[in-house]
């Protein structure tokens, strides 16, 4: 069966030291955190294809990211652009990510210090919705920051009901380690999770086959968060819950293709492609 893993990270050579010091001592990275070291633990996993979710920290390098994640999207590795909510144009960075043909932007409201009930920024979510991008943001718990986090399950919720248009991807399952709330107030949500990071170190597993019956398999994604998780184990797990067949295909590659806009019919035909 195909596998598409929809969140995954790799950095420019010239930043990657940098991106892998920076969580030393509580996070050991599986790859060397390039591209081409993303592509060989694709190869040892059985990984087809994975989506690199780039982000800018920094709003003063919002152009260059968004530019070395155009140029490097292309299979298989495709990439998001992202946005920086002090961004001083963002308009003109939403219609760059859009028109170089990115799908969707990554978010990361910890490290970019925001919230989405922030009125100031929804004209951004409007523009998203018109541009058809899908904005994949970091949910919850992260294990290089302290709560009280910028996200939680009740105040996205709340999000979706202001921008029922905008496709959005909770990444961690909905919000990482918050998972009495995601139940309460998320699934069944049109909603997606993915499933980066969700490993049996943070959830039991009955727990986590129960969250995506709940939710619907056609809103699972499945991710590792590569290279702070391991590809191949993180499969390995995934692969291990009692899913059917039918689940295991929406949540392996068939609602990731549909975000990815790759086409559905076949395999081959993705690959023919790319
Ligand atoms: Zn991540």
């Amino acid at each position: 069966m195909m596998v598409i893993d929809f969140h995954t990270h790799c950095y420019p050579q010239k930043v990657v030291a940098k991106a892998l010091s920076a969580v030393q001592g509580r996070l050991k990275p599986a790859t060397d955190g390039t591209r081409d070291g993303l592509i060989a633990s694709m190869h040892e996993a059985g990984i087809d294809y994975s989506l690199a979710l780039a982000l800018v920290t920094n709003p003063a390098n919002s152009l260059g990211v968004n530019r070395w994640a155009a140029e490097q999207n292309h299979a298989p590795v495709f990439f998001t652009g992202s946005l920086h909510p002090d961004d001083p144009m963002p308009e003109t960075t939403l219609d760059f990510i859009a028109k170089s043909g990115l799908k969707g932007i990554k978010l990361h409201p910890e490290y970019q210090q925001f919230e989405f009930r922030e009125e100031r920024l929804f004209l951004l979510w409007e523009r998203c919705c018109e541009l058809g991008l899908f904005v994949v943001t970091h949910a919850g718990y992260d294990i290089m920051f302290q709560p009280p986090w910028h996200t939680d399950p009740e105040r996205l919720a709340a999000f979706h009901r202001r921008f029922p248009e905008l496709q959005l991807v909770l990444a961690h399952l909905g919000s990482m380690t918050l998972w009495d709330d995601v139940e309460k107030y998320l699934l069944g949500l049109p909603v997606y999770f993915d499933l980066a990071f969700v490993t049996p170190d943070y959830i039991e597993p009955e727990r986590l086959v129960r969250i995506i019956r709940r939710h619907g398999a056609e809103r699972i994604l499945f991710g590792t968060d590569s290279p702070w998780c391991d590809q191949k184990k993180q499969l390995e797990f995934i692969r291990s819950l009692p899913l059917t067949p039918q689940e295991q295909e929406l949540i392996f590659w068939k609602n990731a293709a549909k975000l990815l806009d790759l086409p559905l019919s076949t395999p081959q035909a993705l690959r023919r492609r790319a």
